[in-house]
């Protein structure tokens, strides 16, 4: 599609970005068509299924999304992390579409194929730790952390699991439990599953607290509310996602693994975010140099197609009999073609060495950004997964509302951009690894003037 006329240049002041890293503006956003598909989706979607910015989708390239009104916008969002290879990546729609003619499903529990063993065999390489390792695959980051939970309890014979406080691990029954907020995504839900439990994390923005001091503390919680004898599984994001990209302090991670090991509890990272070349290292446990027992992934991991995995120890993989693991969409062969392809190129180095420019760039320009409005309280996070909190000036009290009305902003000029954080006041960035500078120059001329604008 060819799209000729750059309206953004009339609906924004932010004036240095090049014509071809703005987006394009047809119409208003939404534009009509997108309005026609609201009305009907209104009708037969449920409303719990939510939307960030109502524009349909037609096609994509690279960061770049085009909607149904013929609106080119900028995706700093790629799904929550998922398309960071880039959305219609050649090499992920090439390797699917050959695998869609050869096979589509045979069930691996019951006739197995290739493509499985495979990428078990690359997750072994690649996730950290040298030791043997094994593979389970499923459909979605929510069920990879129920069966890393079901594995380690079968492993321990104990039954108890901990999560951080500002984790997310999804939308199941048993994730719905371990998520730090209540509402959306588990109030009204109940009963939820039994034996899960909160403990603090390392939030070093807010508590100020060494990786040393917030380690002991989060131990002594476990030890006191839970105790070592029921203690199955520390489930922790390395960096948390949907929680706001929180880095915790150098030396947290290795410290309460450290306390597990010794105490016979598995420890889980949940990499479904923050792993596959996100944050500039194939792992985010690989920045805090951790080993965890079991690693969970997910969104990135395949292009776009639906596929997660459970990677980790082998004899703690081994624990559950046969039978006891699987499903019949599991490692499903034409997410497993994408997902080969995506380990192809993310071992050349390049979409590593973009995700570190991606983070360069980024923080550059919002620690610009904050030295300027001084709503900006933090900016945070490693490689192509960067963050900023927005709270009242010199605390770290959240403002509420803000950064929706940025999202909002920005969505209106045609850059996507998602919140998160428990309190709604983080403004992330996901953006798939192939988005240029001259299009995160933009991104960050339009924060500028939302934040000139809204405040
Ligand atoms: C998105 C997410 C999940 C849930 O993944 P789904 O595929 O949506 O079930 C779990 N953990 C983390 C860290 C996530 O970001």
């Amino acid at each position: 599609m060819t799209l000729t006329d750059p309206v953004s240049s009339t609906t924004s002041t932010a004036g240095s970005t090049p014509a071809d890293d703005r987006p394009l503006l047809r119409t208003e956003i939404p534009g009509p068509r997108s309005r026609e598909l609201h009305e009907r989706r209104l009708a037969v979607v449920p409303r719990g299924a939510a939307w960030t910015l109502p524009v349909y989708i037609d096609h994509a390239d690279g960061a770049w999304i085009v909607d149904v009104d013929g609106n080119r916008l900028l995706d700093l969002g790629a799904g929550i992390g998922v398309t960071t290879i880039g959305h219609a990546n050649s090499g992920v729609a090439d390797a699917a579409s050959e695998q869609l003619r050869k096979v589509t499903h045979t069930l691996f529990t019951i006739t197995p194929y290739e493509g499985y063993v495979r990428l078990a065999e690359l997750l072994a390489e690649r996730t950290p730790g040298g030791f043997a390792k094994k593979t389970l695959l499923v459909n979605s980051g929510a069920e990879a952390v129920e069966n890393a939970v079901k594995i380690a309890r079968r492993h321990t014979g104990r039954r108890a699991v901990a999560a951080l406080d500002h984790a997310f691990h999804g939308r199941t029954n048993l994730t719905s439990a371990m998520n730090h907020k209540a509402a959306p995504y588990a109030s009204g839900f109940g009963p939820l599953a039994p034996d899960i439990h909160r403990v603090p994390n390392s939030y070093p923005f807010r508590d100020g607290l060494t990786g040393a001091e917030a380690a002991a503390r989060t131990i002594a919680y476990l030890e006191q509310r839970i105790g070592t004898r029921d203690l199955a599984a520390v489930v922790a994001e390395p960096i948390q996602g949907e929680g706001g990209f929180i880095v915790p302090a150098e030396g947290y991670l290795t410290a309460l693994q450290e306390w597990a090991t010794a105490n016979g509890v598995v420890f889980v990272a949940d990499e479904v975010q923050s792993g596959m070349g996100r944050t500039g290292t194939w792992f985010a446990s690989e920045l805090f140099g951790l080993e965890p027992d079991l690693v969970t992934t997910a969104k990135g991991i395949a292009g776009g197609l639906p596929l997660a995995g459970v990677t980790g120890r082998a004899e703690i993989m081994d624990a559950a009999d046969p039978g006891g693991l699987g499903g019949t969409f599991g490692g499903n062969p034409v997410s497993i073609a994408a997902a080969l392809s995506v380990f192809e190129q993310l071992a050349t180095g390049e979409p590593l060495a973009a995700a570190n420019r991606i983070g360069e760039v980024l923080t550059a320009g919002l620690r610009a950004l904050a030295a300027k409005h001084d709503v900006i309280g933090d900016v945070r996070g490693h490689g192509a997964m960067i963050a900023f909190e927005l709270t009242e000036p010199g605390t770290t009290i959240p403002i509420p509302g803000l950064a929706g009305r940025i999202s909002q902003f920005a969505g209106e000029r045609g850059v996507l951009l998602l919140t998160a954080g428990s309190d709604g006041n983080v403004i992330r960035f996901l953006p798939p690894l192939a988005v240029t500078d001259g299009q995160l120059a933009y991104a960050l001329e339009v924060i500028d003037e939302a934040l000139a604008a809204l405040l």
